[in-house]
């Protein structure tokens, strides 16, 4: 059997780095072909030389031509660079498979590129579905290539989903941990800080996904993301609090079961699901150990605590541009409390004023969503002046 060919977009990220800690797991199932990443090329040399790979590209070109000039990659690796390098090396003849992990919307048109060329794509950027939807899986839909999902919710839910006629699947449920606020008293969420907004009860993630959870606007993310992957419908996708991360998702059938899909909460398992689909293999990551304790919660999400959500599920139920005009609220309300010039309470009630303010409309190409992401952008910075604190 040939080792499965990999190209990594996004390789110095949390997603990448455990991409290779999977591969090098495996090494005569899986192979890395190429390595993209933004512009921190010295964390892609060692990659390239335990991988021994042939091409690295860099988005920003200032950093590629570091790169080459640097003399640091081994004699006759090819170093490409910005988005028709991205695109390169999603396109490599040999690549089978493409982990497109790039955060937000650089990885689109490398990704969209890599789905024409019929390469089956694992995805982990939110924003590729939330923005581009319909062009993503309408790109695998005409070339036949397959569209994974990374996001540990839709892992669970597409290996709940294998095998099952769609005339079975009545519900799907995603899981959420409630974030950093899931305890706090409602009255006190006027008075967070950053710093606790930052401290996630489960998952290492970086601070932008950490406040998305803490605000649930990651969970209302998610519920596009799965409308997209699954073809179900907002108003069919369920979302339960369940603060262990240990049940990543669940499908209620048509019967009224519920199946779920659980592991300790590490990255690894729904990559690896990803790179070696169909088959399963010994995952390098910590197993459950049912020999200890285990209390597995589970409780409706409050609508006054996460009012994101409820923005989220409006947005995926206007479709259009809306989920992009949401994504894109949220980016700058983030950004705004991340710099101190918002409350926590004030992300929530920026994006609504955002979502309001911009009218939402059927894109008929990328250029127009991205259109309507400029705009939104431009929106909710001008609001949140009136919001500052
Ligand atoms: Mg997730």
């Amino acid at each position: 059997m040939h080792a499965r060919a990999i190209a990594i977009l996004g390789a110095t990220g949390s997603i990448g780095t455990t991409t290779l800690e999977v591969v090098r797991a495996h090494p005569s199932r899986l192979r890395i072909a190429g390595l993209a990443a933004h512009s921190r090329w010295r964390e892609l040399v060692g990659p390239a030389k335990e991988f021994g790979v042939g091409v690295i590209a860099l988005a920003d070109p200032a950093a590629a031509a570091e790169a080459r000039a640097s003399g640091a990659f081994p004699a006759g690796t090819r170093i490409l660079a910005g988005t028709a390098g991205l695109t390169e090396v999603a396109c490599l003849p040999e690549v089978s498979m493409v982990v497109s992990a790039v955060v937000g919307t650089a990885g689109l048109a490398p990704t969209l590129a890599a789905l024409q060329a019929k390469k089956d794509v694992a995805l982990a950027s939110k924003e590729l579905l939330v923005l581009a939807g319909k062009f993503v899986t309408e790109a695998a839909r005409v070339s036949g290539a397959r569209l994974l999902p990374v996001d540990s919710e839709h892992n669970a839910i597409h290996q709940l989903l294998r095998d099952k006629p769609k005339a079975d699947i009545a519900r799907l449920v995603l899981t959420a941990s409630g974030g950093a606020f899931r305890d706090t008293p409602l009255a006190d969420l006027r008075h967070v800080t950053l710093a606790q907004a930052l401290k996630h009860p489960n998952w290492n993630m970086g601070p932008k996904v950490t406040i998305d959870s803490a605000t649930m606007a990651n969970k209302g993310l998610e519920v596009i993301e799965a409308r997209w992957l699954f073809d179900v419908p907002a108003d069919r996708i369920d979302v339960v609090v369940h603060p262990q991360s240990i049940i990543h998702s669940l499908v209620t059938l048509t019967d009224g079961s519920l199946q779920a899909q659980l592991s300790t909460p590490s990255m690894a398992y729904p990559i690896q699901d990803c790179l070696l689909f169909p088959d399963r293999l010994p995952c390098p990551a910590p197993r459950l150990d049912l020999t200890q304790a285990l209390t597995l919660g589970m409780t409706p999400p409050d609508p006054a605590r996460y009012p994101c959500l409820g923005l989220a599920r409006a947005a995926a139920t206007t479709g259009g541009t809306a989920p992009a005009i949401f994504n894109a609220a949220n980016e700058v309300a983030v950004a705004e409390f991340t710099a101190g010039k918002l409350l926590f309470i004030g992300i929530a009630e920026l994006v609504g004023r955002a979502l309001a303010a911009v009218p939402a409309r059927e894109p008929g190409s990328l250029d127009e969503v991205l259109g309507a992401d400029a705009e939104a952008r431009a929106v909710t910075s001008r609001l949140a002046l009136g919001l500052a604190r």
